[in-house]
């Protein structure tokens, strides 16, 4: 499925955590029911993540599938600690996400990372592409001034754009380059977990194929594990070692890439991927 990188052997030490073989990331029993406003006759809750467990590997990409509205986007914000769950927890390297506070909550943050679906977005238009990439460095006082410009350089060179392109702004750049600079934004504090919510949708198929072969790339060099969300399952295959699917905020089937996408257990499943070209 992705033939020119090669999966970590599950024997080997893991990437920094004391205990051998423990995921990354564990959640267990994720549940997050938002409240709605009043409507007539009309439900006031709604359950968008309905008891998740999963696991992120050290070095793997974990694919997160399943229709618009599935609860992929909440999922991930609660790995993130953007939002809380209202029942579950989340460990990442073995500490529980929603005990740890202040500084340690800071520290953790730099370890993982988030790259969305339209980098017109969520890259600020005023800023040039240098300041962008090296905001993650200033908020956590990494470096000097002149380490910060040198460690945007490296990482403009990683994410295979040219130097000169640091004074650039983003609407100066195509929409690939837009989500290189936001995927070199992401590797800036060197995280161990790059969330990836449809980060390659908004593009045309060429250079959603090149944007998956960087991020192939970095995995590899820069020892990541992705937590690859899309809806597209023909993307998917390209880049999973694991798949697991969601429906209706529940998680219906958890595997192996091609077992998963080769011989579907779910029928919804089986009706995701019918759609692959
Ligand atoms: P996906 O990423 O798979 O498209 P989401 O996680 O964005 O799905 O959404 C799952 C469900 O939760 C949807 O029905 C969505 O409308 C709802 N939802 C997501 N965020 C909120 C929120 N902040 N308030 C209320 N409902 C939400
Ligand atoms: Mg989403």
């Amino acid at each position: 499925l992705r033939p020119s990188v090669s999966v970590p052997d599950p024997g080997a030490p893991p990437g920094g955590g004391a205990v051998p073989d423990s995921p990354l990331v564990e959640a267990k029993s994720l549940r997050k029911v938002f409240s709605l406003p009043r409507t007539a006759g009309g439900a006031r809750t709604l359950t968008a993540v309905d008891d998740v467990s999963l696991d992120i590997r050290r070095g793997e990409t974990l694919a997160l599938v399943g229709e618009s509205g599935s609860g992929k986007s909440t999922v991930a914000r609660l790995l993130l600690r953007l939002d809380k769950p209202t029942s579950g927890s989340v460990e990442f390297d073995g500490v529980d996400l929603a005990s740890a506070k202040g500084e340690k909550l800071r520290q953790l943050r730099r370890r993982f990372q988030v790259v969305f679906q339209s980098p017109y977005a969520s890259l600020d238009p005023r800023f040039t592409v240098e300041d962008i990439i090296a905001e993650p460095l200033r908020a956590f006082a990494e470096g000097s001034t002149l380490d910060r410009k040198r460690r945007v350089e490296a990482l403009l060179d990683e994410v295979h754009l040219p130097a000169d392109y640091a004074g650039r702004r983003p609407a100066e750049l195509s929409g690939g380059q837009r989500q290189r600079v936001a995927i070199a934004r992401a590797l800036a504090l060197k995280p161990e977990l790059v969330v990836l919510d449809e980060a390659v949708s908004a593009l045309d198929v060429s250079v959603q194929a090149q944007i998956l072969t960087l991020l192939a790339e970095l995995q590899v060099q820069e020892a990541l594990s992705y937590l690859f969300i899309s809806h597209d399952l023909a993307v998917v295959q390209q880049i999973s070692d694991r798949v697991a699917v969601m429906q209706a905020g529940k998680l219906v089937e958890m595997g192996g890439a091609i077992d998963v996408l080769e011989n579907p257990a779910e029928d919804y499943t089986r009706q995701l991927v019918s759609a692959i070209p």
